[in-house]
């Protein structure tokens, strides 16, 4: 059991960083009070707060890969997908679910236009044809 050198509460062995205060742990860290001292004396007054709040935060926020499967399967699903991308985001806890729902409907927004746009050309490219080929039959058909 090691003891952070910046809050002083104690660490398992082998952890990079303090479970209290996000301090990084030295890799050889000793439960050893003199050391824990002499480490905190020239620190007095700098103790940079961003920082430990980063750290301390940064772990639980970050999705796994299982949670993105997990996602793009969930979308894969017609309505039910859209409606906890939508729920997501406007009100995730977690900032990257957030930003990874409000990027998927963006996407999804996208793509819609687009289909639509396409929809409308092609619509109005089979129309010219046919009218196109409906003359042709009818000149065709004119002629003895
Ligand atoms: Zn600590």
């Amino acid at each position: 059991m090691a003891f952070c050198s910046n809050c002083g509460a104690s660490v398992p062995d082998g952890a990079g960083f303090c479970v209290e205060c996000g301090a990084p742990m030295a890799r050889d860290a000793v439960p050893s009070s003199a050391r824990q001292v002499s480490h905190h004396a020239p620190s007095t007054g700098y103790t940079p707060p961003a920082q430990e709040a980063y750290h301390s935060e940064a772990p639980r926020d970050v999705l796994g890969v299982g949670a993105y499967v997990g996602f793009f399967l969930l979308m894969m699903v017609p309505l039910v997908g859209l409606i906890f991308a939508i729920v997501w985001a406007c009100g995730a806890r977690n900032p990257n679910l957030k930003n990874l729902s409000r990027a998927y409907l963006i996407l999804t927004l996208i793509s819609i236009v687009l289909s639509i746009c396409l929809f409308v050309a092609l619509s109005a490219l089979f129309s010219q044809l046919t009218s196109v080929s409906g003359l042709s039959v009818l000149s065709c058909l004119m002629q003895p």
